[in-house]
């Protein structure tokens, strides 16, 4: 880890009409980091991933990726855009391409990489999620963990400085949860910068440097894992560990 922090917000506030849905949020993420995000459901944790990459605008503070703040537009946005990769629940393959076609869409459209070489690095990246022998079919012959990997390799195909990943396998099956899980602690091990809205603790004990709890659009604790699990500070994470655990 280096002193500047990859990920940096400060004091950013987003309202949805009444809804004061993040309120003072403050967290940096360093090189390296694995950041896990907890806590209730509509507790502002998706809103907050998607911050990060501008699908929400805030209405006021500041988010920086690298040490450039996120420009509101333009092509400033797009550029630290592609910094911020993201994984969501729901998978969100085009239906219509086939999983090589979908890895390579983004460096082919967005980076002008030639398609020989977009090709050759999706191959490499659909080998090291576990699914290469799938790159000629389409999403839908694939299972849902497949189809979550093949989501993890194309963001990994924009070579994203940071990779948030929203709840990626809650929309899975149970036997298809592991196989997930094991490739983000893989990409963890390789020094991937990740912040991870989960529900599985056992993800978090196993990967995580820092669990960042929320509650009602706020930080409410911030700790290591073992810290969190083994001596939660707040009512609100006592309360909340003892729902799920
Ligand atoms: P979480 O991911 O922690 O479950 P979300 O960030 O999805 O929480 O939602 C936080 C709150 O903001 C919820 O009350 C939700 O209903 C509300 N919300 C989320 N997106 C919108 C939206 N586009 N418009 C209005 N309210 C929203
Ligand atoms: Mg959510």
């Amino acid at each position: 880890m280096t002193a500047t922090p990859l990920v940096v917000l400060e004091n950013v506030n987003k309202h949805f009409g009444e809804l004061h849905v993040l309120q003072d949020i403050n967290l940096s993420v360093h090189r390296g980091e694995v950041v896990v995000l907890i806590g209730p459901s509509g507790s502002g944790k998706s809103t907050l991933c998607r911050t990060i990459n501008r699908l929400e605008t805030i209405d006021s503070g500041t988010i920086s990726i690298d040490g450039q703040p996120l420009p509101a537009e333009g092509r400033g946005l797009a550029r630290l855009r592609s910094d911020v990769g993201m994984v969501f629940q729901s998978f969100n393959l085009f239906a219509h391409k086939t999983v090589l076609q979908n890895v390579t869409l983004g460096p082919t459209k967005v980076r002008k990489t030639p398609k020989d070489a977009a090709d050759k690095r999706a191959l490499e990246l659909l080998d090291r999620v576990g699914i290469a022998n799938q790159a000629h079919k389409y999403p839908a012959q694939l299972s849902g963990g497949q189809q979550q990997r093949v989501a993890i390799a194309r963001a990994l195909a924009m070579d994203p400085k940071v990779i948030m990943f929203d709840e990626p396998t809650s929309a899975l099956d149970p036997e298809m949860v592991q196989e997930v899980l094991d490739v983000m602690v893989n990409l963890a091990k390789d020094g991937m910068t990740m912040v991870v809205v989960t529900h599985e603790m056992g993800f978090a004990r196993r990967a995580a440097n820092r669990v960042v709890f929320m509650a009602n659009g706020q930080i409410v604790e911030e700790n290591t894992p073992d810290e969190f699990f083994g001596s939660p500070r707040t009512d609100r994470a006592k309360d909340f560990l003892s729902k799920i655990l």
